[in-house]
């Protein structure tokens, strides 16, 4: 795999406002938050995303989501936070190594989740039915 900003990071190339590190895992502030305390959570190795981690840094980069949830939480006085994570270019991603958003929320007016839209059950059966065919 190729470098990122951050292989970077934590090589300690460039800068990042590191929050926590173990063997396996990183986390640091987002440079451009959503709101105060946003931070990121990466493995070290450097993997891509969902489409090629491996479960062991998967379950370790998990482990340090739910470790510094609630600290991001309590830091900044919020009573929520949104654990997000893009995979590919089509969902959002920009940097390509495998990392979860922690962002803080305060208020559920502070934000307004993506559209939802009514299935009919005959559709959602397929779909259901070519997903479970599709697992590998
Ligand atoms: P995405 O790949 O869309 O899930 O988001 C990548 C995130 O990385 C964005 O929220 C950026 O603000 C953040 N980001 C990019 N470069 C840096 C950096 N050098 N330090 C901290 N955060 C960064």
């Amino acid at each position: 795999m190729e470098d990122t900003i951050f292989t970077k990071i934590v090589r300690r190339e460039i800068p990042a406002d590191i929050v926590y590190e173990d063997a396996e895992t990183l986390a640091f502030l987002d440079v451009k938050p959503v709101a105060p305390g946003h931070t990121l959570v990466i493995p070290k190795k450097p993997v891509r995303n969902i489409f090629d981690v491996d479960d062991k840094t998967l379950a370790a980069v998990m482990r340090t989501v739910r470790k510094i949830a609630p600290a991001v939480r309590d830091a900044v006085g919020a009573h929520g936070v949104h654990i997000n994570s893009n995979h590919e270019a089509a969902a959002g991603q920009i940097v390509f190594h495998l990392h979860f958003h922690i962002i803080p929320r305060h208020d559920r007016n502070e934000f307004s989740f993506w559209e939802q839209k009514e299935t009919a059950s005959r559709d959602a059966a397929l779909l259901a039915e070519k997903i479970r065919q599709t697992i590998g």
